[in-house]
């Protein structure tokens, strides 16, 4: 498990709590970030660590692996906005230059890290964030809805669904329902997201197809969890907007196309997995034609009053699907 500098992801975490991130080195040297959120353990690819003060002048270990591991949070604990990064190759030889210059830099930073405690504890867990972390706690981790992928809920707890609203719908962001986008159309309650994410059991090296782009709010969490998404919006403006709203957000692994997605997209067929957003009378055939060998789709199906979400995944020629949820979604329109 190697770390290679700040993953951006802890950036933007520390960012949108108001927090500086104090050192942005690369292995082996140590990042020290501010952060009132347990939510940064899982950062992908990293150690994420709470340090007690009492061990702080222990570091680093020399000759060997940090000091700073599971057991290491005993004795008084810092404040919980306090945590520590640092690399899993954190090996630094005992007497050389850059292991002495890694300590003094370690200590600065600590000492940094010391001035500012008081300032970024003062600070209480306030805006989208602190609703972000409320959606998560409360709609997706409540009893009865039980999202369980570690991955999806962090990719919930990260991608900024006020941006993918109405502005001036935008204080209801979180709320535990759908939203209307405009043209008629809904951006989805964050539950059904998250549920419908679950069940793609999206990987990183995953390329997925979404048809009904609606907001691209979808599309965006999406993106945080394989390697390309493709989406299809057949009302053109929505399409734009979408395309506009994810490139503006940095969301470039995500390719828009303007048109009736029951024809799926061709030309970047098969696709490991198909999540559609709007219901159609029945499974469109050139969707799972596009699927690939072991490939896994999840779709509404039926009338608005009578629909179920169907999990499909493809073996060979058979395609086996199960109903897992009754929803309601927009119909699919198809295009003349
Ligand atoms: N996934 C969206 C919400 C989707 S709402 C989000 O995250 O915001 C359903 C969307 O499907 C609507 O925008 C609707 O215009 C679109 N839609 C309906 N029929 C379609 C079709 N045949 N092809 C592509 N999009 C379609």
């Amino acid at each position: 498990m190697g770390w290679h500098g700040v993953h951006p992801s802890l950036g933007l975490f520390a960012k949108a709590q108001g927090c500086d991130l104090l050192n942005e080195a690369t292995p082996p040297s140590v990042a020290i970030i501010f952060s009132g959120r347990d939510g940064l353990r899982t950062v992908p690819n990293s150690i994420f660590l709470r340090r007690p003060p009492t061990q702080r002048k222990k570091f680093p270990s020399p000759g060997g692996h940090s000091r700073f591991n599971q057991s290491s949070t005993r004795g008084p604990k810092l404040p919980n906005s306090v945590f520590c990064l640092l690399s899993s190759e954190f090996r630094i030889p005992p007497t050389n230059r850059a292991y002495n210059s890694c300590v003094y830099g370690a200590l600065i930073a600590l000492l940094l890290l010391r001035l500012c405690i008081s300032v970024c504890d003062a600070q209480p867990l306030t805006g989208f964030f602190a609703e972000r972390k409320q959606m998560v706690e409360e709609q997706l981790l409540a009893p009865g809805r039980d999202i369980k992928n570690q991955r999806v809920l962090n990719a919930m707890a990260t991608v900024p669904r006020h941006e993918f609203v109405p502005k001036a719908l935008e204080k209801f962001a979180y709320v535990d329902g759908p939203l209307p986008i405009g043209y008629g159309q809904t951006i989805s309650q964050p539950f059904v997201v998250a549920f419908m994410t679950e069940q793609l059991d999206p990987k990183p090296t995953d390329r997925v197809l979404e048809i009904g782009t609606g907001s691209g709010y979808q599309a965006a969490v999406l993106s945080r969890l394989v390697t390309e998404v493709y989406t299809i919006e057949i009302i053109e403006p929505l399409a734009k907007r979408a395309e506009a709203d994810l490139k503006r957000l940095g969301y470039d692994n995500v390719k828009v196309l303007a048109g009736d997605g029951y024809r799926g997209w061709p030309d970047h067929a098969p696709f490991d997995a198909i999540i559609v957003t709007c219901a159609p009378d029945h499974i469109p055939q050139p969707l799972v034609e596009q699927l690939r060998d072991g490939g896994r789709m999840v779709i509404p199906v039926g009338a608005l009053e009578n629909q179920q979400l169907y999990l499909l995944q493809k073996q060979g020629t058979k395609v086996e699907q199960q109903a897992i949820l009754p929803v309601r979604f927009v119909p699919m329109r198809r295009s003349p």
